[in-house]
């Protein structure tokens, strides 16, 4: 995923507090046990009470997971759903395909769900004769929702759940628009939401194959994260879809639309609404070069089609890396190609992250940090040495922002289990210092070598997921142990484990971005009056923002307001950055475009800074509260999540 960057807030209580009215309402009763109505339970299934033994846990399965893959394990699941777009629910069911690896003990099946309506569950040998189950739902956490304990006999191979979602599950976003009588959906499952949608074992350890059969409206088209998506509409709404890959929970998606696909090659295309679809197009032209890169420097692509889904603005993150499918904000299409970069780091997923996954969310660092140095290969590949260096600057400053905002036991890579919800863990820590640690290993072995190192990686831990340890162990061994004089200056516990930057870390090049800092202050201080703006794109104008002072007058507000051309402006990030600076200045005649900005855009790291900046004074408090009532029924729910927490901090000073 890139950049929902949260900073985890002080007062844990307030942030469970505030989830649990975010997730709405509570299907079952805590320790509710569920007996199908329409058979004698006992008799169908000769279990009693007696079987729900005590599961043990690992370190992995307390990961924000109730489930026991150690025990018992879902490998596949069959999907059967009904989309109703209307009543904002799925109905349907779900076949578990289970293999039991501790016969001896009798484990049941321990799955994840929340607020998930369960109308049945039945098991079967053969996939085709199903009997009922007694089952037991677990004491519902607001985060983790509830465990559903399913007791096994010997024979059972397959387990069918029959359910419903709830209208307010946080995984799944319904946008109404006024060009249609339903809504549309996309779903959002990483890290722990999918179980919002499908009653699973909703960890990254676990790896599922799965089919899909939806019925849907025949006004949309329906997309998975699938190797078959369709190019065009059915006439029924009816799809198919199947994913024979083995992917982690997290990565399971589904997002139904008004969508036109277009075709960049063969095996690689774009699904937008057709408004957007001509601007993808032009936009990410350099997606064929960046897989040509991509599967030279890491090996084969390993997921049949790359395709690229251009969501509503109402999608929370840059993009996320669904496997086949990469679900992409429109923010990030600028006219410019300034945050191409973004897709470089998603189609690096498709190596890092999709083939080798984190074991726990603990161990994120491997997932982002891994894939935003490959992101970094592939951008220098592509756009070349100055560009890849710029944005190794940049992620190293923006790490440092982040050094003086996060508490120290945030700060290590190698993350201790703090964060009470896992929607927190993805801060730039994981990313940018994840990122500058492999690039360190680069700078101390050579650039072939740590090539040839992640090739390796990821072929030999491909469909698996690992820890960090597991990598340290991996790393010593092709590595270090390669070089044991090189091997000192490395400082992998340092790295992995440790919260500042190792003293044998050398500090990224300013270089190409000296000039632009220093007349940013020029610019602002009347020292000079024009810019030499040559081959500036977003990333140099940003940077330009920046570092300019907090405090500005109103007449630099208004010759800035005409250098950023903020009227045509078709970048979402400086069109944040400005209305902030403008906040911050109290310079009302940018105000106007300030609702309109707030409830067209769901991006979170565009619109949190604006609300910060806002709630800073009683004014602007009122401004914030009046903008908020407006937009929070466009927002996603994990975006709404932020902004309460703003307006919290915002009480309490
Ligand atoms: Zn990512």
């Amino acid at each position: 995923m890139k950049h929902i960057f949260k900073v985890t807030g002080a007062n844990k209580a307030l942030i469970i507090a505030f989830t649990a009215i975010g997730t709405g309402v509570v299907a079952c009763t805590p320790g509710y046990v569920g007996h199908p109505k329409d058979v004698n339970p006992i008799l169908a299934t000769g279990y009693d009470a007696s079987v729900f033994s005590k599961p043990k846990h690992t370190e992995h399965q307390m990961n924000y997971s109730y489930s026991n893959p150690e025990q018992v394990s879902v490998r596949h699941i069959d999907i059967d759903w009904n989309v109703m777009l209307d009543s904002k629910t799925i109905e349907g069911s779900v076949i578990l395909s289970i293999d039991k690896k501790d016969f001896l003990t009798n484990q049941p099946l321990i799955l994840d769900s929340r607020d998930l309506v369960i109308r049945k569950i039945e098991g079967s040998s053969d996939k085709i004769t199903f009997s009922p189950i007694i089952y037991k739902l677990g004491k519902r956490d607001p985060i983790k929702g509830q465990a559903i304990i399913i007791p096994l006999q010997d024979s059972t191979n397959y387990i069918r759940i029959k359910y419903s979602t709830s209208p307010t599950a946080e995984g799944l976003h319904w946008i109404k628009s006024e060009q249609s009588e339903y809504s549309s959906l996309f779903t959002v499952a990483c890290p722990i939401h999918a179980r919002d949608f499908i009653p699973l074992q909703d960890t990254p350890q676990v790896r599922i194959t799965y089919t899909a059969k939806i019925q849907s409206k025949p006004e949309f088209l329906v997309l998975m994260s699938a190797s078959n998506n369709p190019k065009s509409k059915s006439s029924n709404g009816y799809y198919e879809f199947e994913m024979n890959n083995p992917i982690p929970p997290y990565l399971i998606s589904l997002a139904i639309g008004d969508f036109k696909f277009k075709q960049l090659s063969n095996y690689i295309g774009i699904y937008a609404n057709p408004s957007y679809i001509e601007r993808g197009i032009t936009e990410f032209a350099d997606l064929n070069k960046m897989m040509k890169v991509a599967e030279s420097l890491y090996g084969p692509y390993l997921w049949s089609r790359y395709d690229l889904l251009i969501l509503p603005n109402t999608f929370p993150a840059g993009a996320m890396e669904n496997p086949s499918l990469t679900f992409v904000s429109p923010t990030i299409i600028t006219g410019d190609k300034s945050f191409v970069s973004v897709i470089a780091h998603e189609l690096a997923h498709s190596w890092s992250g999709n083939l080798v996954t984190n074991a726990t969310w603990n161990d994120i660092w491997l997932n982002e940090g891994i894939t935003t140095y490959m992101q970094n290969r592939i951008v220098e590949e592509v756009y070349g040495k100055k560009q890849a260096e710029i944005e190794v600057r940049l992620s190293y400053e923006q790490l440092l922002k982040a050094y003086k905002i996060l508490a120290p036991e945030d700060l290590i890579l190698n993350q201790k289990f703090r964060n009470p919800n896992p929607d927190d863990v993805f801060t730039p820590v994981p990313y940018n210092k994840g990122f500058l640690f492999i690039k360190h290993l680069e700078q101390l072995f050579g650039r072939s070598e740590i090539d040839n190192f992640l090739r390796e990686y990821t072929r030999e831990f491909a469909f698996k997921a690992i820890s960090t340890n597991d990598f340290e162990q991996y790393l010593r061994k092709h590595l270090l142990n390669k070089n044991s004089r090189l091997s000192q200056r490395a400082s992998i516990k340092e790295w992995l484990y440790g919260t500042d930057l190792p003293t044998t870390f050398i500090e990224p090049s300013k270089r190409h971005l000296i000039a632009i800092g220093n007349q940013a202050k020029e610019w602002a201080a009347d020292e000079i009056t024009q810019i030499d703006t040559a081959g500036w794109r977003g990333q140099q104008w940003i940077y330009f923002i920046d570092n300019l002072p907090t405090k500005l007058s109103p007449n630099k507000l208004e010759e800035l307001n005409k250098i950023l051309n903020i009227k045509n402006s078709r970048n979402a990030l400086i069109i944040s950055k400005w209305l902030t600076l403008a906040i911050a200045n109290n310079y009302e005649p940018a105000y106007g475009s300030l609702e309109r900005y707030l409830t067209i855009i769901g991006k979170m790291s565009l619109i949190k800074p604006i609300y910060e900046e806002l709630v800073k004074t009683n004014e602007g408090l009122k401004i914030a509260n009046h903008i908020y009532n407006k937009a929070k029924p466009f927002y996603h729910s994990l975006t709404i999540r932020e902004i309460n927490k703003v307006f919290e901090k915002a009480g309490k000073d």
